[in-house]
């Protein structure tokens, strides 16, 4: 599908959950913080699970439209 991430760093605590599902999508910065790595580098699947296991929602998800799916 191609789905679009992007990662409020104001909100990201740093957990490294995301980059742990999803390790070729998001990286964390020398600030702790997760970054985008590669758009698409994992599979939606992965991508969203990532997304939907950041405890604090910081991981926005759009399809290939730029329509918000998560959260
Ligand atoms: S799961 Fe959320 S809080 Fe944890 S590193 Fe990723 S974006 Fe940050």
């Amino acid at each position: 599908m191609g789905l679009k991430v992007k990662v409020d760093k104001m909100l990201c605590i740093g957990t490294d959950d995301c980059s742990k599902i999803a390790p070729n999508t998001f990286e964390l910065d020398d600030e702790s913080k997760a970054v985008v790595k590669k758009q698409n580098g994992d599979s939606d699947e992965k991508i969203l699970e990532a997304a939907k296991i950041c405890p604090v929602l910081a991981i926005v998800v759009e399809d290939e439209n730029g329509k918000q799916v998560y959260p």
